[in-house]
């Protein structure tokens, strides 16, 4: 038996420690990421599934259009940052190739990790405004596609799956990098977690 019982979102504990993506993300810019940014997200789409809940029992009215606009950016936020963590690896664990099924599927699709690293790369540093790069796959084509996401929630694929995710929003690099994001985006190279994607494009075969 399913249980349905209705919860609300909450914050998930980071999967390494504050410092230990130094120098590549400070202590101070990761915690505030964390602690304030990503929680506001989850705080945010609490509320709403709140009010939510409230006009029903009330039984009033609420403007659809601004509230569903609000949750989608809301759980966009919290689900993208949910990704983002266990993207990264701490410093002396991160980085290099991928290798298994993801290094052989970015070889087939790309030509070679180099190419692919500079298109998510550019799609990451020419995201206008906030947003995301996504390495996402499609399993009617069986490719990996590069999103490039906007907000939390503009330019996505429905249903695709999405395995390795990176924020270039300001709030993600600036007290490290003021405004380059380009150096943000290299730095971030060396702390991807490359078992952590790889993990998630074979729970696709499964
Ligand atoms: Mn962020």
């Amino acid at each position: 038996m399913v249980n349905m019982e209705k919860k609300f979102y909450v914050l998930p504990k980071l999967p390494f420690g504050y410092n230990d993506l130094e120098p590549h993300m400070s202590e101070e810019q990761l915690t505030i990421h964390h602690d304030k940014h990503h929680q506001g997200y989850v705080n945010k789409s609490n509320t709403i599934l709140e009010k939510l809940d409230k006009a029903r029992k009330d039984n009033t009215e609420l403007d659809m259009k601004s509230t569903l606009k609000a949750l989608s950016f809301n759980i966009g936020g919290h689900v993208l940052h949910s990704l983002f963590w266990p993207n990264l690896a701490p410093t002396d664990k991160g980085g290099g190739k991928p290798d298994g099924v993801l290094g052989d599927t970015i070889d087939k699709e790309f030509g070679s990790f180099e190419r692919f690293k500079k298109e998510f790369s550019q799609a990451a540093v020419s995201v206008e405004g906030s947003g995301w790069a996504a390495l996402s796959f499609c399993r009617k084509t069986n490719r990996p596609i590069i999103m490039q996401i906007e907000k939390h929630n503009v330019n996505v694929y429905p249903m695709f799956k999405i395995l390795m995710v990176l924020d270039v929003w300001e709030h993600a690099y600036y007290l490290d990098y003021k405004n380059q994001r380009a150096k943000f985006v290299d730095s971030f190279w060396n702390i991807v977690n490359w078992d952590e994607v790889n993990k998630r494009l074979e729970e696709l075969s499964k």
